[in-house]
């Protein structure tokens, strides 16, 4: 198979790859009525271990709530049901994907009588947006799409239905020859990358966009942020960030479980800072990496191990 892994999770089961399959009529397929996560489990000298996962699994069932979706498994059957996907096929490090959704019952929009169905794939992924991206940064370009307004629907819940306009978003960017887009909310502010949160350096500070900016709440961009104040930096967390402090930012960078710390060299064809990756992008994504692979001991309370 091309994920190169051979079981995943469905509903309390642990099945092949090729039969965990849905239902055509499947509830979350027509409206888009799921919630799912996304988080890594890194390689560290004392085995893998996965990267805030109370935090991940928080956010699912939070992201639930809105939709008064069940999840008919506790946490703790959730996180035992990961560790045993990445156990059995013996991954040192990957990418793990939660996800709940409506499945069938009628085809109404209405969801009253579907069932709710869970299922867990973990997977190899290296850097979402490649290695050298890592390094040398990314040009990004301003979506003619906007975010979709937290009062039109909840942006702080991780549903499967938001990400078509991620998917315009980001396509359309790569249409255009660019790696990544940035979206602006309805106000015409900052608001974050298709599937990443997004700060800003200027005059050695941080800036980030604040959760009413239409955002998603990052767990990356919590962990930016505390990690950035540990090595002295203030960060605004809260920003309002209008489309021209872009241009004029020292640097910039995403953030995200997929996307780690990437740089952004370019915004549209404008430079941003020198260019490449910036120093304090340099020395928060450095730390970032020390962190998560357990390079130091600190953050002890961040890790589920495997
Ligand atoms: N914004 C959006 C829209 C996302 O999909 C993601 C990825 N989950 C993020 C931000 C970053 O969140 P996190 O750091 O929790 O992965």
């Amino acid at each position: 198979d091309e994920m190169d892994v051979d079981t995943i999770w469905m509903d309390g089961e642990f099945v092949d790859w090729d039969e965990a399959q849905v239902h055509v009529l499947t509830h979350g397929l027509h409206y888009g009525s799921g919630v799912f996560e996304g988080a890594r489990c890194y390689d560290t000298a004392e085995g893998p271990a996965i990267f805030r996962w109370e935090e991940h699994l928080e956010r699912l069932f939070q992201s639930a709530k809105p939709y008064d979706m069940d999840i008919d498994y506790t946490k703790e059957e959730l996180t035992e049901a990961t560790k045993e996907l990445i156990q059995r096929q013996d991954l040192e490090s990957c990418y793990i994907r939660p996800i709940s959704f409506y499945g069938y019952n009628s085809l109404g929009v209405s969801p009253k009588d579907c069932p709710t169905e869970t299922a867990i794939a973990v997977w190899p992924w290296g850097a979402y947006l490649g290695e050298e991206a890592l390094e040398e940064g990314i040009e990004v370009m301003i979506s003619s799409w906007r975010k979709h307004a937290s009062s039109q629907i909840p942006t702080n819940a991780k549903t499967t239905g938001l990400y078509v306009n991620s998917m315009l978003a980001g396509e359309e960017a790569r249409r255009n020859g660019y790696a990544e887009a940035i979206v602006l909310n309805k106000e015409g502010n900052v608001a974050e990358g298709p599937g990443e949160n997004i700060f800003l350096v200027r005059d050695g500070e941080l800036h980030t966009p604040g959760l009413s900016e239409s955002i998603l709440d990052g767990i990356t961009r919590d962990t930016v942020i505390e990690i950035a104040e540990d090595l002295g930096y203030t960060v605004h967390d809260g920003a309002s960030i209008s489309r021209g402090e872009l241009n004029t930012a020292d640097e910039l960078f995403f953030t995200g479980s997929a996307a780690e710390v990437t740089p952004i060299r370019k915004v549209d064809n404008v430079v941003i800072g020198d260019g490449s990756r910036g120093p304090i992008t340099e020395e928060i994504q450095q730390r970032f990496f020390e962190v998560v692979e357990r390079e130091t001991d600190e953050y002890d309370e961040w890790f589920e191990y495997v």
